[in-house]
């Protein structure tokens, strides 16, 4: 399944890189030939494994449930005393979950049992409280049944011996209850991921700190640090750092040394661009990318010792675009999980789209059903990638492909939801 690494000269002589205007989906693969996953494990307690990714493939020590149990509040009874018309049957017993009923039960005679208590030896079937007449000792029971009613089988969830959840699987609140069925206090996970980050620019100032002439608030760092938690990645914090070469190349060599992967905003677009580039080419190896999408074309790939490196543009949308359609699954990969392409879907769109050919485009929209339950996309209008609050108002990617040109009203179009 995996490739073999590709050197970047490799890369180079494949007739169809074309690191000018790389196809999105092109890009996509050719990072994944320079990602191994890691593979130091740790065993942790359940109740910390949100978010991490399991070590190794998890089959079911026992049956869940244990034991055949009952899934109403009712009466546990013997199948073969049910006759067509009405019967009376003795109640001897009750089974309430956490206490089953210990003894037998034989002909004529049947047991009061709750949703989750054990099925008591002889019985097979339940019947609803809501189908029985209760006269003192006695249950009277009409209505037809079937045999095996309202009876929950051990392990028709999981069998034991079973592989329930394979490694590399996300550990979220499902898989969380469902180690905690099968009775792990504690569970193997590959080591966090971690992740050095910082930003470039003169103009960048702490958010809190008040704004001189010609300053903006560096929020990229903050994007960053957002999308980087939702993956519970460890991130070693740089801070931002000055348009200077010998400060970005202190703090990337600092980051490498310490950390897995470095992002970076900033200082990648034209002008910019040979700066990290030559900057990543001495003390590193590098593979630029100008991407044919929109926001985000310039895109900085690279490696710095065992380091990866992504060196995001400077604008604040691009910033989240890139992250999301490049970096987001390279982490996913480095941190051991099995990905799945994004899920997309069609909706019609209700607003007009200016696109140019040649180039995917991720522009921002509001998916909603309309009155007649259709589902339908508005733009959020300025599709200018330093609209920051463009990600904050929009739901989804509207996903329009190279070929795509202009979007009427009313036509067909793919959409990525957050
Ligand atoms: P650059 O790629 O460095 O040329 O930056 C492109 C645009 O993004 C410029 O308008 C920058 O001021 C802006 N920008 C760069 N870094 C940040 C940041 N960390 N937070 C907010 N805006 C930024
Ligand atoms: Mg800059």
């Amino acid at each position: 399944m995996e490739s073999p690494p590709l050197s970047l000269s490799q890369l180079a002589t494949q007739h169809d890189y074309d690191p000018d205007s790389m196809p999105v989906e092109q890009a996509r693969q050719l990072i994944r030939h320079f990602l191994h996953p890691l593979t130091e494990q740790e065993t942790i307690p359940l109740h910390e494994a949100l978010n991490r990714t399991l070590a190794s493939d998890v089959a079911s020590p026992m049956n869940v449930p244990p034991h055949d149990n009952s899934a109403m509040d009712g009466y546990a009874v013997r199948f073969v005393d049910l006759t067509d018309g009405a019967v009376q049957l003795r109640v001897i017993g009750s089974s309430y979950a956490g206490h089953p009923y210990a003894g037998h039960v034989t002909t004529g005679e049947c047991i009061r049992i709750m949703t989750g208590a054990l099925i008591p030896d002889g019985c097979d079937s339940v019947v609803m409280q809501e189908h029985v007449k209760v006269e003192g000792a006695l249950v009277e029971i009409r209505n037809s049944h079937r045999p095996g009613q309202n009876v929950r089988h051990a392990g028709e969830d999981m069998q034991q011996g079973a592989t329930v959840l394979a490694r590399g699987q996300l550990i979220r609140p499902a898989e969380m209850g469902l180690l905690a069925s099968l009775g792990f206090g504690e569970i193997a996970v590959y080591r966090k991921l971690k992740v050095a980050i910082f930003s470039t620019g003169d103009e960048l100032q702490q958010p809190g700190a008040p704004l001189a002439s010609g300053q903006i608030y560096d929020s990229n760092r903050y994007t960053l640090m957002g999308m980087l938690r939702e993956l519970d990645a460890d991130i070693l914090d740089l801070g931002n750092i000055r348009d200077d070469r010998d400060s970005i190349k202190k703090s990337l060599l600092q980051a490498a040394a310490q950390a897995d992967v470095i992002i970076t905003s900033g200082g990648v677009s034209v002008g910019e661009a040979d700066y990290i580039k030559q900057l990543l080419a001495e003390i590193g190896e590098v593979v630029f990318w100008k991407l044919a999408m929109k926001p985000g074309r310039p895109l900085a790939y690279g490696k710095i010792g065992a380091c990866h490196f992504f060196g995001l543009p400077g604008n604040p949308v691009a910033v989240m675009v890139t992250f999301q359609q490049f970096v987001r699954d390279a982490l996913r990969i480095l941190m051991g999980q099995a990905i799945k392409p994004a899920l997309t879907f069609k909706a019609i769109c209700r607003s007009r789209l200016k696109k140019s050919p040649g180039r995917t485009e991720f522009q921002r929209g509001i998916l909603s059903r309309d009155d007649s339950g259709e589902l339908v996309v508005h733009s959020i209008g300025n599709q200018g990638s330093g609209i920051l609050s463009s990600m904050s108002k929009a739901n989804c990617f509207i996903v329009l492909p190279m070929a795509q040109g202009n979007v009427e009203i009313g036509d067909s179009v793919e959409v990525q939801p957050f």
